[in-house]
């Protein structure tokens, strides 16, 4: 019977798709330390170390900044389920996948939604937000930051003003964006944000940091039902990662400290350095593409630094090629989602992966896939 189950031996991918990107050797050594306790001082010391490690990526001061259990998705229900009560109007912004999982999450939330939409890989223009804002008076904006099914980098402060002026509270969801690229929480004005750690953080997926202002967290405290997900609600895992240290649920001991080496190792780098890195190698590779035929997806100058996508060249098959990298060369590179499924492929240099080494094997190992 135990003969039928080999040993676990996944192999050594070299992962430059839209996510999970390959964890730091340092985050997974740190996995590999002994358990403690979800209420011993120890874990209780790391739980502060990773709320204020979080605070110094999101750029933030927020109080209210701490790891949701659960993966990017969970950071994104935590923001609606605990900001939304049924009825509350809200815009969302969609030229992309993850805005329209957004839309849907904020309805089974109970939110009235109207869409922005823009067409995929392009921004959404502030002037379009305006006008959304203006007749519908929503209680937020939702948009995201860092567009994965597009590559697609969204400029948030003249969108943030705008909110500012309708007093509306603006939600940015920063999935693929955190530790890659500048995420200013307090500058630009966020009132809610929320990532996952297996993009840009270069840790497994499994936690999903969250932010909210004073603002944010007295709308929360306020609200007059509870909030609909018990697993969710921040009314109870406040108390947790508070003084009080309330039981909520058991905490992923584990990825407790992978969060805590991630960002420490963010920390040691400095932001500057880290998006300077991330900014160079994707000038690399899109000027390695560009030479080799690619033509590129995402709007001209506004293209993400952590995910690069371009057209699929034409007379080149899609999936076999993709499996053909990733059997010949154990790369993986991303295919396209919703809109550009079949069209576009998508190539990730997240966090540690984000290196000039990685630029020329994957531009080599493309090589090789097309003679
Ligand atoms: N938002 C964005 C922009 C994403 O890229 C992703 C995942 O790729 C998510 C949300 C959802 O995160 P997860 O798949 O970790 O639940």
């Amino acid at each position: 019977m135990c003969n039928d189950y080999a040993e676990l031996k996944p192999s050594e991918r070299l992962l430059l798709g839209p996510g999970p990107s390959n964890a730091d050797p340092r985050v997974l050594r740190a996995m590999a330390a002994p358990l403690v306790g979800h209420l011993d001082p120890e874990f209780l010391q790391i739980m502060n170390d990773n709320m204020s490690l979080l605070r110094y990526v999101f750029q933030t001061k927020n109080e209210l900044t701490m790891a949701m259990s659960g993966t990017g998705s969970a950071g994104m229900e935590t923001v609606f389920v605990n900001l939304v009560e049924p009825g509350d109007k809200v815009v969302v912004c969609v030229n992309g996948v993850f805005g329209q999982r957004m839309v849907d999450v904020a309805q089974r939330a109970g939110a009235e939604v109207t869409v922005v939409n823009a067409p995929w890989g392009q921004i959404i223009e502030a002037a379009e937000v305006k006008k959304a804002v203006e007749s519908v008076k929503p209680k937020l904006v939702a948009i995201v930051h860092a567009e994965t099914s597009t590559g697609i980098l969204q400029p948030l402060e003249e969108i943030s003003a705008i909110c500012k002026e309708a007093d509306c509270l603006l939600v940015v969801d920063c999935v693929t964006s955190l530790g890659g690229v500048e995420v200013k929480i307090d500058e630009w004005g966020i009132d809610a944000a929320y990532s996952g750690t297996q993009k840009c953080l270069s840790c497994p997926p499994g936690l999903a940091p969250v932010t909210f202002n004073e603002k944010a967290r007295a709308v929360i405290n306020k609200r007059k039902n509870k909030v609909q997900s018990w697993y969710l609600d921040l009314t109870m895992i406040q108390n947790y990662w508070g003084q009080e240290r309330f039981y909520h649920h058991t905490a992923p001991i584990s990825m407790g400290y992978a969060l805590r080496e991630c960002l420490r190792v963010i920390y040691e780098e400095g932001l500057e350095a880290r998006f300077a890195r991330h900014k160079l190698n994707a000038e690399a590779l899109k000027a390695g593409l560009k030479a080799m035929g690619f033509k590129l997806y995402a709007q001209e100058g506004r293209q993400l630094p952590s995910l690069t996508t371009a057209w699929i060249p034409e007379g080149v098959e899609d999936a076999s090629t993709r499996k053909f990298l990733l059997n010949k060369y154990n790369i993986e590179i991303g295919g396209g989602l919703g809109e550009g499924k079949g069209k576009v492929w998508r190539f990730g240099l997240m966090g540690h992966n984000s290196t000039e080494k990685n630029v020329l094997t994957l531009l080599t190992a493309l090589e090789a896939a097309f003679v």
